[in-house]
């Protein structure tokens, strides 16, 4: 066993898997700890039948009772540690009735939910920790929320551990972006045949601003190749299968997510080992 331990904090049950699923298998099987913090219970996903959160009989806290599951088995594929639950309410996308829930993520004050975490990181004491950036990658409430609470709780604490922001590189972002433009583009043929017109999606906004997603290459602080797991991270993945079972991940072939999904990208936000340049390490500095 060693001493360290890897902690990231994320949004939703499925977070883990997407952004961090193989550096979670992988480090468990190199004996480090690790301890995942998922702040909301994923009241706003789909329904078991698909439904979203504006239909009829739509009932949050039967996606949360099915989210809460998934999230156990997704836990035990990944070999996490720990797990804990700190049990806010999903706030839906940005604009939506649900973020004005006083106890939604979003509605809570951030030094609440960021002392709560604080006594989680006091405990485990992680060398290196994981969240979003600024806008939450993609521009979520939950995930600029978690963005918000691991900046808080970094100063309610004794000790600087490392920083990562999850990330992908502009060059990666560029193809990822085409193959969603095409998926997009063969549903809305396939909708179209069945009838359905359904409103062509803009880009997503943050501040009246469009997102960029994105991250510079040369601002990537560690790449990590999860290529031994990703049958691990596929796994993981179909694990959440009422949110991501028709994705277009799940229509890979375990090789075809080998190559797709085989890397994982971080951006290094604070850096009290000194680090230079590109680490294929999340515990390079750590390391005795
Ligand atoms: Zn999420």
């Amino acid at each position: 066993m060693s001493d360290l331990t890897f902690l990231a904090v994320h949004a939703h049950p499925d977070d883990e898997a997407t952004s961090t699923g193989g550096l979670y298998r992988l480090l468990a099987n190199q004996g480090v700890r690790t301890v995942l913090v998922t702040c909301t219970n994923g009241e706003c996903g789909d329904d078991p039948d698909g439904a979203k959160p504006d239909a009829d009989h739509f009932d949050g806290d039967v996606v949360a009772a099915v989210r809460a599951r998934e999230l156990d088995d997704a836990v035990a594929v990944l070999g996490i540690d720990r797990l804990i639950r700190l049990g806010y309410r999903d706030s839906g996308m940005m604009g939506w009735p649900q973020n004005d829930d006083p106890d939604c993520f979003w509605a809570t004050p951030v030094a609440d939910a960021a002392a709560k975490l604080a006594v989680v990181l006091m405990a485990e004491r992680p060398q290196v920790i994981m969240t979003y950036n600024e806008v939450g990658f993609y521009g979520h409430p939950d995930h600029i929320q978690a963005h918000r609470i691991t900046r808080a709780a970094l100063g309610l604490i004794d000790y600087e551990p490392t920083l990562y922001y999850n990330a992908i590189p502009d060059s990666v972002m560029g193809i990822m972006r085409a193959r969603w433009e095409e998926e997009g583009r063969r549903q809305a043929q396939e909708d179209a045949a069945e009838g359905i017109v359904r409103e062509p999606e803009g880009p997503p906004m943050v501040d009246g601003e469009p997102l960029i997603m994105g991250t510079p290459d040369e601002l990537i602080g560690a790449v990590i190749d999860v290529g031994d797991v990703t049958d691990a991270k596929y796994d993981a993945l179909a694990a959440h299968a009422s949110q991501i079972g028709d994705s277009f991940w799940m229509k890979m072939s375990k090789d075809e997510f080998k190559l797709a999904m085989g890397t994982e990208w971080f951006l290094r936000v604070t850096n009290p080992q000194g680090l230079e340049g590109v680490v294929t390490d999340i515990f390079a500095g750590y390391r005795s």
